[in-house]
């Protein structure tokens, strides 16, 4: 029991559902961390509808549980398709239990694609990592620039009025030209950009060779572009610092860990789950095995989660957080940051550092501490 209590410990109810409706993706960025991407397996509406059935267990009626349709590319399945896998989830969305969310490259998005979003309430994610130059390894099969589809994409859900939030995924052009990155992404009209430095994670085994004084220049900067940009779109990680910064300020730093870490349960096409990080979903190695934690079409996700205890790499994910808790002055904010890093970068979910949690979240909190420092000095 003492794995149990320890599991109880880190982690909340599942507040997130990754699906992945098809491997195939149109795609084929450089950097893109999926092995299947080239093949075409797609989720039936079955294991769908089990995966509804594991939601209406899972879902907290004040806190919609997110569904998120996560690829391949998800459009890339067609609309009839994808509208069947979202047939048996209608009780329950109509019921305000779920909401739907995409994570989309926008490059198929057309009125008949909108009208469907819009129908569904699908929140949308686009990712595009900014102006052409910044965007240059995301192409298509053919090896040609996605960007001009990319942006057509966009353009469409902005004039029917569909609410979009955009990611870009910074490598280290982007670290150079934030202003130019953001201002790109803003033009756009996104209601909220996300900023991810580039990983090293799935089958992208590239180091991304930024170093932790560029990361953190870069988030002067980004911290500069936002006092002179207030109108302009949120941008996530600085409102999650934010977040942070108001609850410890009011003297309610608990309340930034109350509801514990999200399992992230990520359901593969054929209903396979893996816990902790999408990014394991089509991994296998000698010493994890799959990372499966079982499959919908036999068992609930509720019932996975009540065993994922004894799961070798959620055990050792654990053994990690702990070591983040003990040793690192970034934990109250971090939280420990994301499992999968940790294994694609060292190997082990034991580890600690990792360039994500350097870049992304110690970076982050360094440049705030040193921006604020000189503005009280001026
Ligand atoms: S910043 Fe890195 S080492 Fe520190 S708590 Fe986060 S994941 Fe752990």
């Amino acid at each position: 029991m003492e794995g149990r209590s320890e599991f109880d410990r880190w982690f909340g109810r599942a507040r997130t559902l990754v699906l992945q409706p098809t491997t195939l993706c149109n795609l084929d960025c450089r950097y893109c961390y999926l092995p299947h991407r080239r093949l075409r397996s797609e989720m039936s509406p079955e294991v769908a509808q089990a995966v509804a059935d594991s939601a209406a267990e899972l879902a907290d009626p004040g806190n919609p549980l997110d569904i998120v349709w996560h690829g391949g590319e998800p459009l890339a399945l067609g609309r009839s398709k994808f509208t069947a896998l979202l047939a048996p989830f209608e009780g329950l969305r109509q019921a305000g239990r779920i909401q739907h969310s995409v994570q989309t490259n926008a490059t198929l998005i057309d009125d008949e694609w909108c009208d469907l979003l819009a129908r569904y309430q699908v929140r949308v994610g686009v990712s595009i990592d900014g102006p052409a130059a910044l965007n240059a390894r995301r192409v298509d099969l053919r090896g040609q620039p996605a960007f001009a589809r990319i942006v057509r994409g966009i353009r469409r859900l902005r004039d029917r009025g569909i609410r979009f939030s955009v990611i870009a995924v910074v490598g280290t052009e982007g670290m150079e030209w934030p202003e130019a990155l953001l201002d790109f992404l803003a033009d756009l009209g996104p209601h909220t950009v996300g900023l991810n430095v580039e990983e090293m994670e799935g089958v992208n085994d590239r180091q991304c060779g930024i170093t932790r004084d560029q990361a953190e220049r870069f988030w002067q900067r980004v911290l500069d572009w936002r006092r002179t940009h207030s109108g302009g779109p949120a941008l996530r990680e600085l409102e999650r610092v934010t977040d942070y910064l108001h609850l410890a300020r009011s003297g309610q730093r608990d309340e930034w860990c109350r509801h514990g870490l999200d399992p992230i349960p990520t359901v593969s096409v054929d209903g396979d789950v893996v816990l902790m990080s999408p990014e394991l979903a089509g991994i296998s190695d000698d010493a994890y095995g799959d990372f499966l934690a079982g499959n919908v079409r036999h068992q609930t996700i509720a019932s996975m989660l009540a065993q994922a205890h004894r799961l070798r790499y959620v055990a050792e994910f654990m053994t990690g957080l702990s070591r983040c808790q003990a040793e690192c002055e970034f934990f109250a904010f971090c939280r420990g940051a994301q499992a999968g890093n940790r294994y694609f970068e060292h190997g082990t979910f034991t580890a600690t550092e990792t360039d994500y949690c350097r870049l992304t979240r110690q970076a982050l909190i360094t440049a705030l501490y040193t921006t604020t420092k000189k503005e009280i000095a001026a």
